[in-house]
Protein backbone atom coordinates (compact mmCIF):
# COMPACT_ATOMS: atom_id res chain seq x y z
CA UNK A 1 0.00 0.00 0.00
CA UNK A 2 1.32 3.41 -0.72
CA UNK A 3 0.27 6.20 1.31
CA UNK A 4 3.01 8.88 0.88
CA UNK A 5 4.22 8.37 4.06
CA UNK A 6 7.80 8.80 5.70
CA UNK A 7 8.90 5.83 7.15
CA UNK A 8 11.25 6.39 10.46
CA UNK A 9 11.92 3.44 11.78
CA UNK A 10 9.08 1.47 12.69
CA UNK A 11 6.53 4.51 12.54
CA UNK A 12 5.02 5.99 9.94
CA UNK A 13 4.55 10.10 9.75
CA UNK A 14 3.33 12.82 7.27
CA UNK A 15 3.85 16.06 7.18
CA UNK A 16 1.82 18.82 5.67
CA UNK A 17 4.07 19.60 2.64
CA UNK A 18 3.15 17.40 -0.12
CA UNK A 19 3.89 16.37 -3.78
CA UNK A 20 2.88 13.80 -6.60
CA UNK A 21 4.61 12.03 -8.70
CA UNK A 22 4.61 12.75 -12.57
CA UNK A 23 3.97 10.86 -15.06
CA UNK A 24 6.74 11.06 -17.69
CA UNK A 25 4.94 10.04 -20.49
CA UNK A 26 2.58 11.98 -19.94
CA UNK A 27 3.08 14.71 -17.83
CA UNK A 28 0.03 13.68 -15.53
CA UNK A 29 0.23 13.97 -12.05
CA UNK A 30 0.08 10.50 -10.17
CA UNK A 31 -1.94 9.64 -6.83
CA UNK A 32 -1.90 10.08 -4.22
CA UNK A 33 -0.02 12.82 -2.67
CA UNK A 34 3.61 11.95 -0.04
CA UNK A 35 4.58 13.84 2.20
CA UNK A 36 8.36 15.85 2.45
CA UNK A 37 10.28 15.02 5.38
CA UNK A 38 11.69 18.45 7.37
CA UNK A 39 14.30 18.95 9.71
CA UNK A 40 12.10 17.47 12.87
CA UNK A 41 12.14 13.98 10.64
CA UNK A 42 16.26 14.18 9.97
CA UNK A 43 16.35 14.63 13.36
CA UNK A 44 14.32 11.89 14.67
CA UNK A 45 15.75 9.76 11.87
CA UNK A 46 19.28 10.28 12.63
CA UNK A 47 19.16 9.69 16.41
CA UNK A 48 17.55 6.37 16.29
CA UNK A 49 19.87 5.36 13.44
CA UNK A 50 22.45 6.72 15.84
CA UNK A 51 21.27 4.51 18.56
CA UNK A 52 20.70 0.92 16.42
CA UNK A 53 24.18 1.69 15.40
CA UNK A 54 26.38 -0.14 17.49
CA UNK A 55 24.21 -3.60 17.88
CA UNK A 56 23.60 -3.69 14.17
CA UNK A 57 27.52 -3.51 13.56
CA UNK A 58 28.15 -6.23 16.24
CA UNK A 59 25.60 -8.30 14.73
CA UNK A 60 26.81 -11.83 13.57
CA UNK A 61 27.34 -11.57 10.21
CA UNK A 62 25.04 -14.25 9.58
CA UNK A 63 22.17 -12.39 11.20
CA UNK A 64 22.66 -9.90 8.62
CA UNK A 65 22.74 -12.25 5.79
CA UNK A 66 19.16 -13.32 6.58
CA UNK A 67 18.17 -9.64 7.00
CA UNK A 68 19.13 -8.88 3.73
CA UNK A 69 17.63 -12.08 2.09
CA UNK A 70 14.59 -11.13 3.93
CA UNK A 71 14.44 -8.02 2.32
CA UNK A 72 15.01 -9.74 -1.28
CA UNK A 73 11.88 -12.20 -0.16
CA UNK A 74 10.21 -9.07 1.17
CA UNK A 75 10.50 -7.19 -2.56
CA UNK A 76 9.46 -10.47 -4.54
CA UNK A 77 6.22 -10.28 -2.25
CA UNK A 78 5.38 -6.99 -3.49
CA UNK A 79 4.68 -8.58 -7.32
CA UNK A 80 3.58 -6.88 -10.20
CA UNK A 81 2.18 -3.84 -7.81
CA UNK A 82 6.01 -2.85 -7.86
CA UNK A 83 6.59 -3.02 -11.53
CA UNK A 84 3.43 -1.14 -12.51
CA UNK A 85 4.36 2.07 -10.19
CA UNK A 86 7.44 1.99 -11.48
CA UNK A 87 6.36 1.98 -14.93
CA UNK A 88 3.72 4.42 -13.95
CA UNK A 89 5.98 6.77 -12.39
CA UNK A 90 9.58 6.31 -14.50
CA UNK A 91 8.28 5.51 -18.48
CA UNK A 92 10.71 2.34 -18.05
CA UNK A 93 9.09 -0.77 -19.65
CA UNK A 94 8.00 -3.69 -18.28
CA UNK A 95 10.68 -6.38 -19.49
CA UNK A 96 13.50 -3.48 -18.14
CA UNK A 97 11.55 -3.13 -14.42
CA UNK A 98 11.15 -6.82 -14.16
CA UNK A 99 15.18 -7.27 -14.67
CA UNK A 100 16.17 -4.47 -12.43
CA UNK A 101 14.17 -6.32 -9.84
CA UNK A 102 16.29 -9.29 -10.39
CA UNK A 103 19.51 -7.97 -10.06
CA UNK A 104 18.05 -5.70 -7.16
CA UNK A 105 17.16 -8.54 -5.64
CA UNK A 106 20.18 -10.74 -6.97
CA UNK A 107 22.59 -8.02 -5.47
CA UNK A 108 20.79 -8.18 -1.81
CA UNK A 109 21.66 -11.76 -2.13
CA UNK A 110 25.36 -11.68 -2.72
CA UNK A 111 25.71 -9.50 -0.37
CA UNK A 112 24.49 -11.94 2.13
CA UNK A 113 26.80 -14.70 0.11
CA UNK A 114 29.93 -12.25 1.04
CA UNK A 115 28.78 -11.87 4.63
CA UNK A 116 29.19 -15.73 4.75
CA UNK A 117 32.63 -15.87 2.98
CA UNK A 118 33.66 -13.96 5.60
CA UNK A 119 36.88 -12.18 3.78
CA UNK A 120 34.88 -9.02 4.13
CA UNK A 121 36.20 -8.48 7.30
CA UNK A 122 39.95 -9.31 6.67
CA UNK A 123 40.37 -10.88 9.57
CA UNK A 124 44.60 -10.44 10.28
CA UNK A 125 46.29 -12.01 12.69
CA UNK A 126 50.09 -11.19 13.53
CA UNK A 127 50.86 -13.78 16.82
CA UNK A 128 53.41 -12.27 19.76
CA UNK A 129 56.96 -12.53 19.73
CA UNK A 130 58.38 -12.66 22.86
CA UNK A 131 61.22 -13.75 22.29
CA UNK A 132 62.29 -11.51 19.17
CA UNK A 133 65.16 -9.40 19.73
CA UNK A 134 66.23 -6.86 19.85
CA UNK A 135 62.22 -5.74 20.59
CA UNK A 136 59.57 -8.51 21.26
CA UNK A 137 56.70 -8.04 18.80
CA UNK A 138 53.18 -7.95 20.44
CA UNK A 139 49.97 -9.28 19.90
CA UNK A 140 48.33 -8.06 17.09
CA UNK A 141 45.13 -8.26 15.72
CA UNK A 142 43.04 -6.73 12.79
CA UNK A 143 39.38 -6.87 11.35
CA UNK A 144 37.52 -3.89 9.70
CA UNK A 145 34.03 -1.98 11.50
CA UNK A 146 31.51 -0.05 10.28
CA UNK A 147 31.61 3.42 9.58
CA UNK A 148 28.22 4.12 11.33
CA UNK A 149 24.80 5.95 9.81
CA UNK A 150 24.85 5.75 6.08
CA UNK A 151 22.51 8.17 4.23
CA UNK A 152 21.77 7.03 0.44
CA UNK A 153 20.51 9.02 -2.23
CA UNK A 154 18.78 6.98 -4.79
CA UNK A 155 19.20 7.36 -8.46
CA UNK A 156 16.54 7.98 -10.94
CA UNK A 157 17.79 5.87 -13.47
CA UNK A 158 17.90 2.81 -11.61
CA UNK A 159 14.03 3.21 -10.08
CA UNK A 160 15.00 -0.56 -7.68
CA UNK A 161 18.74 -1.68 -8.30
CA UNK A 162 20.43 1.78 -7.61
CA UNK A 163 17.44 2.95 -5.70
CA UNK A 164 15.95 2.70 -1.62
CA UNK A 165 17.39 -1.01 -1.17
CA UNK A 166 19.83 -0.34 -4.49
CA UNK A 167 23.66 -1.29 -4.22
CA UNK A 168 24.32 1.65 -1.71
CA UNK A 169 22.03 0.44 0.67
CA UNK A 170 22.51 -3.38 0.19
CA UNK A 171 26.53 -2.44 0.91
CA UNK A 172 25.80 -0.56 3.90
CA UNK A 173 23.88 -2.72 5.56
CA UNK A 174 25.60 -6.06 4.71
CA UNK A 175 29.02 -3.58 6.58
CA UNK A 176 26.72 -3.10 9.24
CA UNK A 177 25.59 0.49 8.97
CA UNK A 178 22.02 1.34 9.80
CA UNK A 179 20.79 3.58 6.35
CA UNK A 180 18.70 6.66 6.33
CA UNK A 181 17.39 6.72 2.17
CA UNK A 182 16.67 9.96 1.08
CA UNK A 183 13.67 8.82 -1.32
CA UNK A 184 14.12 10.34 -5.00
CA UNK A 185 11.40 12.67 -6.18
CA UNK A 186 11.37 10.31 -9.78
CA UNK A 187 10.15 7.26 -8.30
CA UNK A 188 8.23 8.50 -4.77
CA UNK A 189 5.71 5.59 -4.86
CA UNK A 190 8.34 3.29 -5.70
CA UNK A 191 10.48 4.12 -3.19
CA UNK A 192 7.95 3.72 -0.29
CA UNK A 193 6.84 0.02 -1.41
CA UNK A 194 10.61 -1.00 -0.97
CA UNK A 195 11.17 0.88 2.07
CA UNK A 196 7.90 -0.69 3.75
CA UNK A 197 9.41 -4.12 2.44
CA UNK A 198 12.69 -3.02 4.15
CA UNK A 199 10.56 -2.09 7.40
CA UNK A 200 9.38 -5.43 7.08
CA UNK A 201 12.17 -7.11 7.17
CA UNK A 202 13.89 -5.10 9.87
CA UNK A 203 11.13 -6.27 12.21
CA UNK A 204 10.67 -9.88 10.92
CA UNK A 205 14.54 -10.02 12.00
CA UNK A 206 13.77 -8.47 15.17
CA UNK A 207 16.45 -5.94 14.30
CA UNK A 208 16.72 -1.97 16.42
CA UNK A 209 14.19 -0.21 14.14
CA UNK A 210 16.63 2.42 13.69
CA UNK A 211 18.95 0.17 11.34
CA UNK A 212 16.30 1.83 8.37
CA UNK A 213 14.13 4.87 8.08
CA UNK A 214 12.99 6.58 4.45
CA UNK A 215 12.76 10.33 3.74
CA UNK A 216 11.17 11.47 1.07
CA UNK A 217 12.97 14.89 1.37
CA UNK A 218 13.31 18.04 -0.23
CA UNK A 219 17.45 19.44 -0.89
CA UNK A 220 17.28 21.33 2.65
CA UNK A 221 16.49 17.97 4.26
CA UNK A 222 19.35 15.46 1.94
CA UNK A 223 21.98 18.64 2.82
CA UNK A 224 20.69 18.49 6.42
CA UNK A 225 21.21 14.52 6.73
CA UNK A 226 24.58 14.67 5.66
CA UNK A 227 25.66 17.53 7.81
CA UNK A 228 23.99 15.43 10.81
CA UNK A 229 27.11 14.71 12.99
CA UNK A 230 25.62 10.97 13.45
CA UNK A 231 25.94 10.37 10.19
CA UNK A 232 29.16 8.76 9.17
CA UNK A 233 29.31 8.10 5.07
CA UNK A 234 27.11 8.95 2.11
CA UNK A 235 26.22 6.96 -1.12
CA UNK A 236 24.68 9.25 -3.97
CA UNK A 237 23.86 8.84 -7.52
CA UNK A 238 23.06 11.78 -9.81
CA UNK A 239 24.35 14.69 -11.53
CA UNK A 240 27.67 16.16 -10.93
CA UNK A 241 25.89 19.34 -9.59
CA UNK A 242 24.55 17.76 -6.88
CA UNK A 243 27.57 14.85 -5.73
CA UNK A 244 29.32 18.03 -5.62
CA UNK A 245 26.89 19.71 -3.12
CA UNK A 246 26.96 17.22 -1.02
CA UNK A 247 30.68 16.49 -0.95
CA UNK A 248 31.44 19.99 0.17
CA UNK A 249 28.50 19.95 2.79
CA UNK A 250 30.06 16.33 3.95
CA UNK A 251 33.62 18.36 4.00
CA UNK A 252 32.73 21.24 5.51
CA UNK A 253 31.53 19.85 8.82
CA UNK A 254 33.30 19.75 12.09
CA UNK A 255 34.01 15.97 11.57
CA UNK A 256 34.07 15.74 7.53
CA UNK A 257 33.15 12.69 6.15
CA UNK A 258 33.32 10.53 2.81
CA UNK A 259 30.55 10.68 0.13
CA UNK A 260 30.70 8.17 -2.56
CA UNK A 261 29.32 9.92 -5.58
CA UNK A 262 28.77 8.58 -8.46
CA UNK A 263 28.08 11.04 -11.30
CA UNK A 264 28.84 11.39 -14.69
CA UNK A 265 30.79 9.51 -17.66
CA UNK A 266 30.71 9.40 -21.25
CA UNK A 267 32.25 5.74 -21.73
CA UNK A 268 35.06 6.14 -24.41
CA UNK A 269 34.79 3.42 -27.21
CA UNK A 270 38.01 2.77 -29.25
CA UNK A 271 37.52 1.20 -32.89
CA UNK A 272 40.66 -0.26 -33.58
CA UNK A 273 41.47 -0.11 -37.14
CA UNK A 274 41.28 -3.87 -38.16
CA UNK A 275 38.00 -4.48 -36.29
CA UNK A 276 36.75 -1.37 -37.85
CA UNK A 277 37.64 -2.91 -41.80
CA UNK A 278 36.44 -6.22 -40.51
CA UNK A 279 33.02 -5.48 -39.35
CA UNK A 280 32.49 -1.98 -39.70
CA UNK A 281 28.78 -1.89 -40.74
CA UNK A 282 27.53 -4.68 -38.04
CA UNK A 283 29.59 -2.43 -35.28
CA UNK A 284 27.77 0.69 -35.99
CA UNK A 285 24.35 -0.73 -35.76
CA UNK A 286 25.29 -2.72 -32.56
CA UNK A 287 26.51 0.47 -31.26
CA UNK A 288 23.32 2.23 -32.32
CA UNK A 289 21.80 0.09 -30.05
CA UNK A 290 23.57 0.31 -26.79
CA UNK A 291 23.62 3.90 -27.13
CA UNK A 292 19.73 4.24 -27.31
CA UNK A 293 18.75 1.60 -24.80
CA UNK A 294 16.48 3.13 -22.23
CA UNK A 295 16.65 6.04 -23.91
CA UNK A 296 20.60 5.94 -22.81
CA UNK A 297 19.68 6.88 -19.53
CA UNK A 298 22.83 4.95 -18.28
CA UNK A 299 25.71 5.69 -16.87
CA UNK A 300 27.69 3.94 -18.98
CA UNK A 301 26.15 4.62 -22.07
CA UNK A 302 28.81 5.28 -24.76
CA UNK A 303 29.20 9.06 -25.39
CA UNK A 304 32.02 9.52 -27.24
CA UNK A 305 33.45 6.77 -29.84
CA UNK A 306 37.38 7.67 -31.06
CA UNK A 307 38.24 6.12 -34.22
CA UNK A 308 40.34 6.55 -37.28
CA UNK A 309 39.29 8.80 -40.49
CA UNK A 310 38.94 7.18 -43.32
CA UNK A 311 36.52 4.59 -45.61
CA UNK A 312 36.33 2.37 -42.86
CA UNK A 313 35.11 4.52 -39.86
CA UNK A 314 32.56 6.23 -42.90
CA UNK A 315 30.98 2.38 -43.26
CA UNK A 316 30.63 2.47 -39.76
CA UNK A 317 29.19 5.41 -39.83
CA UNK A 318 26.74 4.84 -42.35
CA UNK A 319 25.49 2.11 -40.44
CA UNK A 320 24.91 3.97 -37.19
CA UNK A 321 22.96 6.78 -38.64
CA UNK A 322 20.81 4.73 -40.28
CA UNK A 323 19.90 2.94 -37.26
CA UNK A 324 19.77 5.71 -35.60
CA UNK A 325 17.38 7.91 -37.94
CA UNK A 326 15.30 4.53 -37.44
CA UNK A 327 15.69 4.33 -33.20
CA UNK A 328 11.94 6.15 -31.69
CA UNK A 329 11.76 8.58 -29.72
CA UNK A 330 11.62 7.45 -25.87
CA UNK A 331 10.36 8.63 -22.73
CA UNK A 332 13.30 10.12 -20.30
CA UNK A 333 12.51 9.57 -16.54
CA UNK A 334 11.80 13.25 -15.87
CA UNK A 335 11.21 16.79 -16.86
CA UNK A 336 14.50 18.44 -15.25
CA UNK A 337 16.54 15.37 -17.16
CA UNK A 338 14.87 15.87 -20.00
CA UNK A 339 15.55 19.36 -20.64
CA UNK A 340 19.30 18.55 -19.83
CA UNK A 341 19.69 16.52 -22.46
CA UNK A 342 17.94 18.89 -24.61
CA UNK A 343 20.64 21.39 -23.87
CA UNK A 344 23.80 19.21 -23.85
CA UNK A 345 22.14 18.17 -27.85
CA UNK A 346 21.73 21.55 -28.53
CA UNK A 347 24.79 22.71 -27.36
CA UNK A 348 26.70 20.05 -29.34
CA UNK A 349 24.49 20.73 -32.51
CA UNK A 350 25.35 24.28 -32.18
CA UNK A 351 29.14 24.01 -32.13
CA UNK A 352 30.86 25.15 -34.64
CA UNK A 353 33.55 22.38 -35.01
CA UNK A 354 30.20 19.76 -34.84
CA UNK A 355 28.85 18.06 -37.69
CA UNK A 356 25.09 16.19 -37.15
CA UNK A 357 25.88 12.84 -38.82
CA UNK A 358 21.98 12.00 -37.39
CA UNK A 359 19.15 12.39 -35.48
CA UNK A 360 16.67 9.73 -34.38
CA UNK A 361 12.55 10.07 -34.74
CA UNK A 362 10.74 13.14 -34.09
CA UNK A 363 9.64 12.96 -30.11
CA UNK A 364 5.42 12.91 -30.08
CA UNK A 365 5.25 13.17 -26.09
CA UNK A 366 6.43 15.76 -23.51
CA UNK A 367 9.37 14.13 -22.17
CA UNK A 368 10.77 12.16 -25.21
CA UNK A 369 14.95 11.83 -26.06
CA UNK A 370 15.44 12.24 -29.65
CA UNK A 371 18.73 9.78 -30.32
CA UNK A 372 21.25 12.21 -31.85
CA UNK A 373 24.87 11.48 -33.39
CA UNK A 374 27.56 13.48 -34.06
CA UNK A 375 31.07 14.21 -35.32
CA UNK A 376 33.95 16.04 -34.37
CA UNK A 377 38.18 15.77 -35.07
CA UNK A 378 40.79 15.31 -32.49
CA UNK A 379 42.39 18.81 -32.93
CA UNK A 380 38.88 20.39 -32.08
CA UNK A 381 38.10 17.83 -29.16
CA UNK A 382 41.39 18.70 -27.68
CA UNK A 383 40.42 22.44 -28.34
CA UNK A 384 37.48 22.71 -25.87
CA UNK A 385 36.62 20.90 -23.04
CA UNK A 386 32.70 21.58 -23.84
CA UNK A 387 32.84 18.61 -25.78
CA UNK A 388 33.58 16.24 -23.28
CA UNK A 389 30.94 17.08 -20.77
CA UNK A 390 28.32 14.15 -20.24
CA UNK A 391 24.89 14.45 -21.94
CA UNK A 392 22.94 12.10 -20.31
CA UNK A 393 21.00 10.30 -22.97
CA UNK A 394 20.83 9.23 -26.09
CA UNK A 395 23.59 10.71 -27.63
CA UNK A 396 27.13 10.16 -29.08
CA UNK A 397 30.29 12.30 -30.26
CA UNK A 398 32.41 10.65 -32.94
CA UNK A 399 35.93 11.80 -32.91
CA UNK A 400 37.79 11.25 -35.45
CA UNK A 401 41.76 10.92 -35.81
CA UNK A 402 44.52 10.58 -37.94
CA UNK A 403 46.58 8.05 -36.08
CA UNK A 404 46.38 5.62 -33.10
CA UNK A 405 48.80 8.24 -31.48
CA UNK A 406 46.20 11.08 -31.53
CA UNK A 407 43.66 8.47 -29.96
CA UNK A 408 46.00 8.16 -26.92
CA UNK A 409 46.01 12.17 -27.09
CA UNK A 410 42.44 12.27 -26.84
CA UNK A 411 42.11 9.46 -24.32
CA UNK A 412 44.76 11.04 -22.13
CA UNK A 413 42.41 14.76 -22.29
CA UNK A 414 39.80 12.69 -20.99
CA UNK A 415 38.43 13.58 -17.53
CA UNK A 416 37.59 9.93 -15.37
CA UNK A 417 35.47 7.40 -16.61
CA UNK A 418 32.88 4.33 -15.56
CA UNK A 419 34.59 2.63 -18.44
CA UNK A 420 36.12 2.68 -22.01
CA UNK A 421 35.67 0.08 -24.45
CA UNK A 422 38.04 -1.50 -26.88
CA UNK A 423 36.92 -3.06 -30.30
CA UNK A 424 39.35 -4.70 -31.64
CA UNK A 425 40.71 -7.68 -33.50
CA UNK A 426 43.89 -9.92 -33.02
CA UNK A 427 45.89 -7.70 -35.59
CA UNK A 428 44.94 -4.89 -33.50
CA UNK A 429 46.32 -6.30 -30.10
CA UNK A 430 49.29 -4.25 -30.51
CA UNK A 431 47.96 -0.71 -30.56
CA UNK A 432 45.13 -1.83 -27.95
CA UNK A 433 48.30 -2.76 -25.23
CA UNK A 434 49.74 1.10 -26.33
CA UNK A 435 46.21 2.51 -25.36
CA UNK A 436 45.98 0.26 -21.86
CA UNK A 437 48.49 2.19 -19.66
CA UNK A 438 46.36 5.65 -20.41
CA UNK A 439 43.55 3.94 -19.75
CA UNK A 440 44.18 2.10 -16.94
CA UNK A 441 44.25 5.35 -15.45
CA UNK A 442 41.53 6.86 -16.39
CA UNK A 443 38.45 4.42 -16.09
CA UNK A 444 37.25 1.73 -13.65
CA UNK A 445 36.17 -1.06 -15.85
CA UNK A 446 38.01 -1.72 -19.44
CA UNK A 447 36.24 -4.26 -21.71
CA UNK A 448 36.82 -5.90 -25.14
CA UNK A 449 34.02 -6.13 -28.04
CA UNK A 450 31.31 -5.63 -26.28
CA UNK A 451 29.11 -2.54 -24.82
CA UNK A 452 29.73 -0.76 -21.80
CA UNK A 453 25.68 -0.84 -20.66
CA UNK A 454 24.64 -3.91 -18.56
CA UNK A 455 27.22 -4.16 -15.89
CA UNK A 456 27.47 -7.97 -14.31
CA UNK A 457 26.69 -7.73 -10.53
CA UNK A 458 29.50 -10.04 -9.24
CA UNK A 459 32.76 -10.13 -7.11
CA UNK A 460 34.66 -8.67 -10.12
CA UNK A 461 33.19 -6.24 -10.77
CA UNK A 462 34.70 -2.00 -10.87
CA UNK A 463 31.54 0.26 -11.19
CA UNK A 464 33.63 3.35 -10.29
CA UNK A 465 36.40 5.33 -11.41
CA UNK A 466 38.25 8.55 -10.64
CA UNK A 467 36.66 11.98 -10.90
CA UNK A 468 34.16 13.13 -12.00
CA UNK A 469 32.85 9.59 -12.46
CA UNK A 470 33.03 8.92 -8.90
CA UNK A 471 34.27 11.24 -6.04
CA UNK A 472 36.52 8.36 -4.87
CA UNK A 473 38.27 6.05 -7.79
CA UNK A 474 39.66 4.00 -5.34
CA UNK A 475 35.87 1.99 -4.36
CA UNK A 476 33.03 0.65 -6.91
CA UNK A 477 29.13 0.95 -6.40
CA UNK A 478 28.60 -2.19 -7.85
CA UNK A 479 29.28 -5.75 -6.93
CA UNK A 480 30.37 -7.56 -3.91
CA UNK A 481 33.51 -5.00 -3.19
CA UNK A 482 31.49 -2.10 -2.48
CA UNK A 483 31.22 -3.17 1.00
CA UNK A 484 34.83 -1.61 1.77
CA UNK A 485 33.71 1.85 1.56
CA UNK A 486 31.74 1.05 4.36
CA UNK A 487 34.33 -0.20 6.77
CA UNK A 488 37.63 0.75 8.58
CA UNK A 489 39.66 -1.74 10.32
CA UNK A 490 40.44 -1.53 13.80
CA UNK A 491 43.56 -3.21 15.20
CA UNK A 492 43.74 -4.57 18.89
CA UNK A 493 46.96 -4.74 20.31
CA UNK A 494 47.71 -7.88 23.35
CA UNK A 495 43.71 -7.90 23.68
CA UNK A 496 42.59 -10.58 26.08
CA UNK A 497 41.10 -13.12 24.62
CA UNK A 498 37.54 -12.30 26.24
CA UNK A 499 38.00 -9.06 24.79
CA UNK A 500 38.59 -9.91 21.32
CA UNK A 501 35.85 -9.25 18.96
CA UNK A 502 34.65 -13.11 18.14
CA UNK A 503 36.05 -13.33 14.32
CA UNK A 504 39.65 -12.79 16.07
CA UNK A 505 39.37 -14.87 18.66
CA UNK A 506 41.61 -18.26 18.40
CA UNK A 507 40.55 -21.42 17.12
CA UNK A 508 38.18 -19.00 14.20
CA UNK A 509 35.16 -19.07 15.86
CA UNK A 510 33.63 -17.69 12.24
CA UNK A 511 35.21 -20.41 10.50
CA UNK A 512 36.44 -17.38 7.99
CA UNK A 513 39.66 -17.10 6.19
CA UNK A 514 42.31 -15.20 7.93
CA UNK A 515 45.63 -14.08 7.10
CA UNK A 516 47.60 -14.98 10.13
CA UNK A 517 51.60 -14.09 10.18
CA UNK A 518 51.47 -12.92 6.79
CA UNK A 519 49.77 -16.60 5.40
CA UNK A 520 46.21 -16.70 4.16
CA UNK A 521 44.19 -19.85 6.13
CA UNK A 522 41.10 -20.31 4.83
CA UNK A 523 38.23 -21.14 7.22
P1 LIG B 1 20.25 14.90 -9.24
O1 LIG B 1 19.54 16.11 -9.66
O2 LIG B 1 21.68 15.03 -8.89
O3 LIG B 1 19.47 14.30 -7.97
C1 LIG B 1 19.92 13.14 -7.29
C2 LIG B 1 19.51 13.25 -5.82
O4 LIG B 1 20.31 14.23 -5.17
C3 LIG B 1 18.07 13.68 -5.63
O5 LIG B 1 17.58 13.04 -4.47
C4 LIG B 1 18.18 15.17 -5.41
O6 LIG B 1 17.14 15.68 -4.64
C5 LIG B 1 19.50 15.26 -4.66
N1 LIG B 1 20.19 16.52 -4.90
C6 LIG B 1 20.57 17.01 -6.11
N2 LIG B 1 21.22 18.18 -5.95
C7 LIG B 1 21.26 18.42 -4.62
C8 LIG B 1 21.80 19.49 -3.84
N3 LIG B 1 22.41 20.53 -4.41
N4 LIG B 1 21.66 19.42 -2.51
C9 LIG B 1 21.02 18.38 -1.93
N5 LIG B 1 20.49 17.36 -2.63
C10 LIG B 1 20.60 17.37 -3.95
O7 LIG B 1 20.14 13.74 -10.29
P2 LIG B 1 18.89 13.22 -11.13
O8 LIG B 1 17.70 14.08 -10.98
O9 LIG B 1 18.71 11.81 -10.78
O10 LIG B 1 19.43 13.30 -12.59
C11 LIG B 1 19.87 14.53 -13.11
C12 LIG B 1 21.17 14.35 -13.85
O11 LIG B 1 22.07 13.50 -13.10
C13 LIG B 1 21.06 13.65 -15.18
O12 LIG B 1 20.67 14.53 -16.18
C14 LIG B 1 22.45 13.10 -15.36
O13 LIG B 1 23.29 14.09 -15.85
C15 LIG B 1 22.89 12.76 -13.96
N6 LIG B 1 22.78 11.32 -13.63
C16 LIG B 1 23.90 10.57 -13.67
C17 LIG B 1 23.84 9.24 -13.34
C18 LIG B 1 25.06 8.39 -13.33
O14 LIG B 1 24.96 7.24 -13.00
N7 LIG B 1 26.22 8.90 -13.63
C19 LIG B 1 22.63 8.66 -12.97
C20 LIG B 1 21.49 9.46 -12.94
C21 LIG B 1 21.59 10.80 -13.25
P3 LIG B 1 15.74 16.12 -5.33
O15 LIG B 1 15.09 14.85 -5.81
O16 LIG B 1 15.02 16.72 -4.19
O17 LIG B 1 16.09 17.06 -6.42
Amino acid sequence: MITGAILIGRSEEHTETTYTAVNPATGAAIEPSFTTAGLPEVERACALADAAAIAFAEAAPETRAVFLETIADEIVRIGDDLIERAMAETGLPRARLEGERGRTTGQLRLFAQVLREGSWADLTIDPALPERAPLPRPDLRVRKVSLGPVVVFGASNFPLAFSVAGGDTASAFAAGCPVIVKGHSAHPGTGELVARAIQRAVALCHLPEGVFSYLPANREAGTALVADHRIKAVGFTGSRGGGMALMRTAASRPEPIPVYAEMSSINPVVLFPAALAARGEALGAAFVGSLTMGAGQFCTNPGLVIAMDGPDLDTFLASAAAAMVGSAAQDMLTPGIHSAYVDGVEALAGHSAVTTLARGVEPTGPHQAQGALFKTRAADFLADAALGAEVFGSSSLVITVTDMSEAKQVIAALEGQLTATLILDAEDEDAAAELLPVLERKVGRILVNGWPTGVEVCHAMVHGGPFPSTSDGRTTSVGAKAIDRFLRPVCYQNMPSALLPEGLRDGNPWNAPRRIDGVLKLG
